[in-house]
């Protein structure tokens, strides 16, 4: 297939009259499909239901631990979900604290503290002048929400295929005591799928901040969501290489079963250092009696083990893998033969983070949009939603059916052709 960049102008005002008028045909399908975000497809939460079954009327109530789940007490999780949590992301148990449903909650709460009270007696972040945070891009919208509500500075640091440009923040963090977090998915990132390499993980517990109370937002959402059995991507436990380096209490690690049981209705977790378990249950202690026990039991005895987590998942991949290859072939069939876009196959997670021409995002989007297929908003992976080059979309396969999958990458395709073409046109 010849490449778009090497066509003559004639040859790109053919293509673009013969997809203009392919354009006008899909616009008139009437057609609502959505590529937009990451949820998981009702026959993956099919998946969870006999979790429901394991606790009933007539059931133990009780924790390994003699607590019973039912009535008030134990802060910071039980036992059995603390070893669930901890197993899921490589920690020790002890280093874990169990919360509700959402694991953005727990950072929500991390940033609100460190602003209002500070973390572990520092400086309050409100009584700064500045607070600035690291944010590798494309990343995940909502992390970058919750900085951007707190009125923190986000700094763009470009992504590589092993995980962010470590020179940028080992320059940033080791000389800037305003830096104060970073927002890291470091395996099979939102939105690449990205996986962060060895070097990448051992430099980042190698940091020397510049700031007592710099922290690694670690959240390793996608821990154990691999699609292939045979390539299944690990990451060195950054808990275990700070300690090593000197650093214990440099890392907040967050996770959760969001995407292994029901989103909104799992379990969550942050595992970290016993000096910031210590500040975090005197603030949470305030906040809460405690979380969803109930939940939790039905988490472990569910589950059993992290290996009974990896079972489950395995069942996951099985339903989503045929979708990531469906779109990964049309797009290769499609767009990476005529050179209009690009992006790094994932082998875990939710996402492609498609990159399309320079300057092309936000007509692709509006475009599918027009014609029905609703994608993730472009600019949507960066801090202000501002992508300077306006160049990368999310796509989320999980969701749609595959039938409607399949229809709504075609959308994508015709669309991207077409603003590409119009694009090289301008040129
Ligand atoms: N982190 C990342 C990277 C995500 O993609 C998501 C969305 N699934 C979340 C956190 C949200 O997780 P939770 O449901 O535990 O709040």
């Amino acid at each position: 297939m010849k490449k778009y960049t090497e066509m003559t102008k004639d040859e790109l005002m053919q293509e673009k009259t013969a997809l203009e008028a392919e354009y006008e045909k899909i616009k008139n399908l009437g057609l609502s499909l959505d590529m937009s975000r990451g949820k998981p497809g009702a026959d993956q939460l099919d998946l969870s239901l006999p979790m429901l079954d394991v606790l009933k009327s007539d059931s133990d109530m009780k924790s390994e631990s003699g607590l019973d789940v039912r009535n008030y007490a134990c802060l910071d999780g039980i036992p059995e979900a603390k070893a669930l949590i901890a197993g899921m992301v490589g920690a020790k148990p002890e280093q874990a604290i169990v919360y509700g449903n959402s694991s953005l909650n727990i950072m929500y709460d991390q940033v609100a503290r460190a602003f209002i009270f500070g973390l572990c007696g520092n400086t309050p972040w409100c009584k700064l002048d500045k607070v600035k945070f690291l944010c590798p891009v494309p990343g995940y919208d909502r992390h970058f929400a919750i900085t951007e509500e707190f009125g923190v500075e986000m700094i763009n640091i470009p992504m590589t295929e092993d995980g962010p440009d470590m020179d940028m923040v080992e320059k940033y963090v080791n000389n800037d005591a305003s830096v104060k977090g970073i927002w890291c998915v470091p395996k099979y990132s939102n939105p690449q799928g990205v996986v962060y390499s060895d070097e990448t993980v051992e430099r980042f517990a190698k940091l020397k901040p510049a700031a007592d109370d710099f922290r690694i937002f670690w959240d390793n959402a996608y821990t154990v969501h691999h699609l292939y059995d045979d390539k299944q991507a690990e990451i060195p436990n950054i808990l275990e290489l700070c300690e090593k380096e000197g650093n214990p209490d440099m890392v907040f690690e967050f996770c959760s079963t969001s995407k292994v049981t029901f989103p909104g209705a799992g379990v969550a977790g942050i595992c970290t250092s016993e000096k910031n378990r210590e500040d975090i249950k005197k603030r949470l202690t305030i906040q809460t009696i405690g979380h969803d026990k109930i939940n939790q039991l039905r988490h472990a005895r569910f589950f059993k083990d992290v290996d009974g987590i990896k079972a489950h998942m395995a069942k996951h991949a099985a339903l989503i893998r045929p979708k990531f290859e469906l779109v990964e072939n049309i797009l290769t069939d499609e767009i990476a033969s005529r050179g209009i876009g690009t992006w790094v196959k994932p082998l875990g997670g939710y996402f492609f983070g498609f990159e399309a021409l320079s300057g092309c995002a936000k007509e692709i989007v509006a475009k599918c949009k027009e014609a029905g297929v609703t994608m993730t908003g472009a600019g949507s992976p960066f801090p202000y939603k501002k992508d300077p080059d306006d160049s990368v979309i999310r796509i989320a396969p999980t969701y749609p059916s595959l039938d409607e999958l399949k229809k709504a990458a075609e959308v994508f395709v015709i669309v991207t052709r077409l603003v590409s073409v119009n694009k090289l046109l301008e040129a």
